[in-house]
């Protein structure tokens, strides 16, 4: 066996986020995403919306892309499915916050799609086992630029369509744990930091994409964005 390491790994920058009407970048540090925040969508899961506080599961960084262009069809899955969410980007370091604290460390939104191998992540819940297979692949996060938007947004339509059939529309009012709740809860159990990405759930309506598809979406006063499913 040779001594010698056969590789050299440069050290890697952050992913970045593109700030809308700017030229700064978000650096993206974690990315965080909530289950099951919106009733109607926990229902269409066979969960009992009303009863149980915030879960949280991740992606990787590297796994947020611009919501353009084409978009990756993952391997291993036959069921691909969209999930249009809020994304809240978080401005500074929170620890243990209360939801008012909390709704001051919100640097600004954008719009994503919490993209879900659902055949695997019904497998994973099935046999006990983590959703990361089901939820945590190559380019899974697609997001609009990020608005910067000191506040917090309680309201808004938040819809998303394929080949101009709306699939999901439903308001940001009908979360059931707010955004600074969300993010209260999440400071709780880690120290949020500059740069993490938090994904607040999706409405329901949630379905089968297939390669070739194009999807759009929005959220009122946050922004709209469209990208195409890659044919290979
Ligand atoms: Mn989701």
């Amino acid at each position: 066996m040779s001594t010698e390491p056969g590789f050299i790994v440069p050290a890697q920058a952050r992913p970045t986020a593109p700030v809308a009407g700017s030229e700064l970048v978000w650096p993206i540090r974690r990315v965080l995403c909530v289950g099951r925040n919106y009733a109607d969508h926990a229902r269409e899961m066979g969960a009992d919306p009303d009863r149980e506080p915030p879960f949280f599961f991740t992606k990787p960084a590297d796994a947020v892309i611009p919501a353009s262009g084409h978009v990756a069809y993952p391997p291993l899955t036959h069921d691909l499915q969209h999930e249009v969410e809020l994304v809240v980007a978080i401005g500074r370091e929170t620890v243990n916050a209360s939801p008012d604290e909390a709704a001051e460390s919100i640097f600004g939104y954008a719009v994503g799609v919490d993209l879900t191998r659902r055949d695997l992540q019904n497998e994973a819940k099935e046999l006990r086992r983590p959703w990361d297979w089901g939820k945590s692949f190559d380019q899974s996060a697609p997001i609009s630029p990020l608005v910067p938007l000191a506040g917090v947004l309680t309201s808004g339509r938040i819809w998303l369509s394929v080949n101009g059939d709306v699939r999901q529309d439903g308001d940001v009012a009908d979360m059931i744990w707010g955004v600074p709740e969300i993010i209260a809860f999440a400071s709780e159990s880690i120290r949020l930091l500059p740069g993490d990405l938090v994904f607040t759930g999706t409405p329901a309506g949630v379905s089968t994409l297939r390669r070739g598809d194009a999807v759009a979406g929005g959220v009122a006063g946050v922004g709209e964005f469209s990208f195409e499913v890659s044919q290979d």
